[in-house]
């Protein structure tokens, strides 16, 4: 079998009215990505998807669209698909960067894999050992009032778990999470996460003030850049620290290892530009005694059932204690499949058809046509 063409399609879903979301980073009302086929000459099509987003990983649609165009597509025609670690080193060569771009590719890979032998690609990644997957819904850095009404309706939905944007300043922030915690009662797990947003004094401030709200940990709260402060932070808190924006790459996980910068490390298909990527990740993490988490960028339908396969086959993304953000569906207009991927307060399911089991809903694909 033969990869024949590379089809990158960008659309434009508006997340759900009311469930708009604010970080650190900014806001976000839209979700500008990019969907992907990777057609072979044997028919079978692989689909992928580059939740892209230009302050997360510098990725545009517009230059994803390119990247596949121009660069993947010569690179990787007339190779075989299942093949999958050849092409992960081919799109590595023809590009730095671009997590995202390589990620859909990867995972059309793997769904095309799955489908040529039959099997769900939880099943290729060795099987599952956990189902269904614990998830968390996340709380944008808003203003109490408007924080207290996700809250309320997250919480009324039956998620037993909370994440809680902060990072912007120090009193607003503790307290939002102070008011959540309140409505919430002492049961609910809540953890924060501040996108980078603080420094080391204010990030030490802030988790003093909120070690009594019982939090169950602290994302990212510095920049991403030195994990000597973020190593500092942790020494100053009891509240575990978890790497995200710090650990894009598995190099970047051994020198928050090294540094003794983290307790979790976030890590998802689509920012470490690969299943496989991710999973290296997971060994590193294992290896040095940490666990993972599964986070997210509000993906849609074929980059949330990558991650669901990933999550239910890799043992080290502890999800029973850190629940994952396998959530992005939830979140949107449209998740451009047709039947959606398992995911809500009783948790998330990868599907069971071979390959990453989902279909595009074509009808939903030209309506967020973007470009
Ligand atoms: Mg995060």
């Amino acid at each position: 079998m033969k990869i024949t063409r590379l089809e990158p399609i960008p659309v434009e879903v508006p997340l759900k009215q009311g469930m708009s979301t604010k970080t650190a980073h900014g806001e976000h009302v839209t979700s500008p990505y990019v969907m992907l086929k990777v057609h072979t000459d044997e028919g079978v099509v692989g689909l992928g998807e580059a939740t892209v987003a230009p302050r997360w990983s510098g990725e545009t649609s517009r230059g994803c669209v390119a990247v596949i165009e121009d660069l993947f597509e010569p690179a990787l025609a007339g190779s075989d698909p299942t093949d999958i670690v050849k092409a992960c080193a081919t799109i590595d060569d023809a590009i730095k960067l671009n997590p995202f771009a390589k990620s859909a590719v990867e995972m059309a890979l793997w769904d095309i894999l799955g489908k040529v032998r039959g099997k769900p690609v939880y099943d290729l990644l060795g099987g599952k050992v956990r189902e269904p997957i614990p998830i968390k819904m996340v709380v944008g850095a808003f203003d109490v009032e408007a924080a207290l009404v996700l809250a309320r309706k997250f919480l009324y939905e039956g998620f037993g778990t909370l994440k809680v944007k902060v990072g912007l300043d120090v009193e607003g922030d503790v307290e939002r999470v102070a008011a959540v915690r309140e409505l919430a009662g002492p049961d609910i797990p809540i953890g924060v996460d501040a996108n980078c947003g603080w420094n080391v004094a204010d990030a030490i401030r802030a988790l003093k003030e909120m070690e009594h709200l019982n939090i169950l940990f602290a994302e990212q709260p510095v920049g991403r850049d030195d994990p000597t402060q973020m190593a500092e932070v942790r020494q100053a808190t009891s509240i575990p620290v978890m790497a995200d924006e710090s650990v894009f790459t598995p190099a970047e996980a051994v020198n928050v290892v090294r540094e003794n910068a983290a307790d979790v490390i976030s890590l998802y298909p689509g920012k470490n530009g690969s299943i496989l990527a991710s999973r290296r990740i997971a060994e590193v993490a294992r290896s040095a005694g940490l666990v993972c988490h599964m986070g997210s960028n509000l993906e849609l339908g074929v980059a949330t059932a990558a991650m669901a396969h990933l999550a239910a086959a890799e043992q080290t993304i502890d999800s029973e204690t850190y629940p994952a953000d396998i959530l992005g569906p939830l979140y949107h207009d449209s998740d451009l499949i047709v039947d959606p991927v398992q995911t809500g307060p009783d948790g998330a399911v990868p599907p069971d058809e071979p390959g990453l089991g989902v279909a595009f809903d074509e009808d939903a694909l030209d309506n967020f046509r973007s470009g």
